[in-house]
């Protein structure tokens, strides 16, 4: 069963259109957007338009199609921004936060993909 989700958090508004974003790329399973607070040259959080909290309630609940839809809308993000390995750019940090201990601010599962510099330490 799906974790309790709350269909007021931001990102649920983003996804309805009730605020704006900065769209980098979309498909019919996620959305990618900038992070308002970048933390890297380029940073871009990556959403499912379904409603899942976390990392572990997507992983457990989405279906297939959502997965992958997903995940090739992260490798659209990855080769627009200039990141990817596959292109013979630096590459990224990929990462997700889940909960009190992940520091999990908005209850949406989303990927942040960041690079453009060389990113610091993983612990802090
Ligand atoms: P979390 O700690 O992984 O949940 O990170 C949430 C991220 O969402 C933070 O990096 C915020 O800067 C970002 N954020 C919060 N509100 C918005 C918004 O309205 N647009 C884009 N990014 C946002």
């Amino acid at each position: 069963m799906a974790f309790a989700y709350d269909d007021t958090n931001i990102f649920a508004r983003i996804l309805r259109g009730e605020i704006p974003c900065n769209t980098v790329a979309e498909n019919d399973h996620a959305l990618a957007f900038r992070d308002i607070h970048p933390k890297a040259p380029s940073h871009v959080l990556v959403i499912p338009r379904g409603k899942y909290v976390s990392f572990d309630d997507f992983a457990a609940n989405a279906s297939d199609a959502e997965i992958a839809g997903f995940m090739r809308l992260c490798a659209e993000v990855i080769k627009a921004e200039g990141l990817g390995l596959e292109d013979g750019h630096a590459g990224f940090r990929a990462i997700t936060n889940a909960g009190p201990h992940g520091v999990q601010e908005v209850p949406h599962y989303h990927l942040h993909i960041m690079g453009g510099r060389v990113m610091g330490p993983m612990v802090s």
